[in-house]
């Protein structure tokens, strides 16, 4: 199916790792022009030249943090000099915090609402002229199905998800008819975040294999599909997001869970 995005530009938050780091691809093949952004340089450096030996300019890599509002309006700059335009901006940077009511500070609870917040509304105060000036505009924000179901070890996560995806249904309206914002809800998708605390167990003593530790994941969770998603699927659906295909889409909500959700 073609999408209609070749030709277009595409901003990605949080693109070294991950569901970022697929987008960016999948954006690429689509034939956009890509940039994003992420704070570890020697990784975006590392991504940019990968990427570049078969996307040349049409891919660009800054380091900025989504919460620091100068770096932001320096990768704006930078988007605008090598692109001219921005059709696409897909929040998708991120983490979560793993616990519960009585591990989590105040200071914990202030930036976990601060990431979630900030690192949505930053990033669209800073390209909204771009997306201002595209004919066919959209935003994807990649959220959590936490931000429906909350769960007690993820809880302050899971509080913020809430009102971070109240938000992006209200930027919806806000932005419309010019800019279309969808929001996508994860279940457990294999990322850095994942091996990462894979290799927590590991360096704990546990003797756990990387195959056991993803059956586990998803016997545990109890997923009806049998297995946790990879990042190439949730790209797919941030593409079909983003195509101006979608053009009648707003304000809607697409799950990507394998089935994991409870509510109707
Ligand atoms: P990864 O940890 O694999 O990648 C996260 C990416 O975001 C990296 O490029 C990281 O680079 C970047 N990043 C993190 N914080 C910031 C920041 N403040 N500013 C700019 N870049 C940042 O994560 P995933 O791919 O797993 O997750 C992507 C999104 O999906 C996140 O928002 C996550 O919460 C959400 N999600 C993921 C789930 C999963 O199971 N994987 C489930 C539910 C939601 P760097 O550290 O160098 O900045």
């Amino acid at each position: 199916m073609n999408l209609e995005l070749s030709g277009r530009a595409a901003v990605v938050t949080g693109g070294t790792s991950g569901i970022g780091l697929s987008a960016v691809r999948r954006l690429l093949d689509e034939g956009m022009s890509v940039a994003f952004c992420a704070r570890d340089k020697t990784r975006v450096d590392a991504v940019t030249q990968e990427l570049a030996r078969s996307a040349g300019d049409r891919v660009l890599g800054v380091v900025a943090d989504v919460l620091d509002v100068a770096a932001l309006h320096a990768f704006r700059a930078e988007v605008e000099a090598r692109f001219g335009r921005v059709d696409v901006l897909v929040h998708n940077a991120g983490r979560s915090r793993m616990a519960g009511f009585d591990g989590v500070s105040d200071a914990d609870w202030t930036e976990e609402f601060e990431l979630k917040f900030f690192g949505l509304l930053r990033p669209t105060r800073a390209f909204l002229p771009l997306l201002r000036k595209s004919d066919a505009a959209s935003m994807v924000y990649v959220s959590s199905l936490l931000a429906k179901q909350p769960e007690r070890r993820l809880i302050a996560t899971s509080a913020a998800r809430g009102g971070a995806l109240n938000l992006a249904k209200s930027m919806s309206f806000e932005f419309a008819p010019a800019i279309r914002v969808n929001s996508i809800l994860l279940g457990v998708i294999d990322t850095g975040q994942w091996e990462a605390r894979f290799a927590a167990r590991r360096a704990e003593g546990e003797a756990i294999d990387h195959d056991s530790y993803i059956a586990e994941l998803a016997q545990e969770r109890g997923i009806p599909l049998g297995r946790i998603g990879r990042p190439e699927e949730v790209a797919a659906a941030i593409a079909f997001l983003a195509s101006p295909l979608c053009g009648f889409m707003t304000g809607s909500v697409i799950e990507i869970s394998g089935g994991f959700s409870h509510y109707v």
